[in-house]
């Protein structure tokens, strides 16, 4: 029987996920089928509890329910718990079950697309929101020496270097003047870029050699991009992140994760 699957979300029209995941399901040959969930704003709980009714296998969250999404689950995997939102269920065994594959999708953009090692770099983290929240323990566990959160409001960066404080990575947190040094892997994980905007940070946060990764992806490079490549970096948006998360959650409901080459050539020929 083909195993049934979506993305729910608000609005859902501009999702690339279902043109991944298919690919993914015919390389791997794997029989299912994945769909656009378009839940009401006030009904993201209703909308999960009839897609369990209806025998989807999971679900992909995006905005704006990847908080809500925690908190609907009956458990949640360390990841989830730490980011404090959800962007894979998995409904099995009367169970919901959430995970978050944002921050790994990001660590493995970095490491095997990018062919950039984190371990002992210096990382700068430009924002606080829930995509910042979501990257801290992958960035983490890839042992880097030292992460620098920034962000507009301080205190939001101060209070997520304190939540991820305790796993033996120095983190600090500053304001966008107030940022020390330089740096090898620079993150912009602010929505800044979908307004045209770019976070207020110095040219000298780029270090010799810099991988600059913006989160946001389109059909144009950002002005973060620009700005970041006049300054000497090696610059990337957010599609490679975006095709690694959906690999990441395609391997916890198939048990076998996808190549993303084809993904990546398809989505930007
Ligand atoms: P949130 O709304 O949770 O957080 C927004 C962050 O951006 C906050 O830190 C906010 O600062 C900061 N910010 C907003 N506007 C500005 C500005 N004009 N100048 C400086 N800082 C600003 O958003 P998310 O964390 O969910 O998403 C952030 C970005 O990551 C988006 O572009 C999103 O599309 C992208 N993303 C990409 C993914 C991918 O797969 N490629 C996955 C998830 C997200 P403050 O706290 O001061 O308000």
């Amino acid at each position: 029987m083909t195993d049934k699957y979506c993305v729910i979300g608000n609005p859902i029209a501009h999702s690339k996920s279902p043109e991944i995941h298919p690919v993914y399901a015919a390389q791997t040959g794997q029989d299912l089928v994945y769909e656009r969930c378009l839940a009401p704003l006030d009904g993201f709980e209703a909308t999960v509890h009839r897609l369990v009714e209806e025998g989807y296998r999971g679900a992909n969250v995006t905005l704006p329910f990847k908080i809500e999404a925690a908190r609907v689950c009956t458990r949640l995997e360390e990841r989830a718990r730490a980011a404090g939102a959800v962007n894979t269920l998995v409904f099995a065994h009367g169970e919901i079950v959430g995970d978050n594959t944002d921050g790994p999708g990001l660590v493995a953009d970095i490491t095997r697309n990018a062919g950039v090692a984190i371990k002992g770099k210096r990382v700068l983290l430009l924002g606080a929101g829930g995509a910042a929240r979501g990257a801290l323990l992958p960035l983490i566990g890839q042992g880097p020496r030292e992460i620098v959160i920034a962000n507009r409001t301080v205190a939001t960066a101060e209070a997520l270097a304190r939540d991820f404080s305790r796993h033996g990575v120095p983190i600090k947190a500053s304001g966008f003047a107030q940022i020390d040094g330089s740096f090898d892997i620079i993150i912009n994980a602010t929505s800044s870029s979908i307004a045209g905007d770019l976070p207020p940070v110095a040219p000298t946060v780029f270090g010799p050699g810099a991988l600059a990764l913006d989160m946001m992806y389109g059909n144009q490079a950002t002005v973060f991009m620009d700005f970041a490549s006049r300054h000497g970096a090696t610059v990337r948006d957010g599609l490679g992140m975006l095709v690694e998360q959906a690999a990441e959650a395609f391997a916890i409901w198939r048990g076998v994760r996808p190549e993303t080459g084809d993904v990546m050539k398809k989505m930007r020929p």
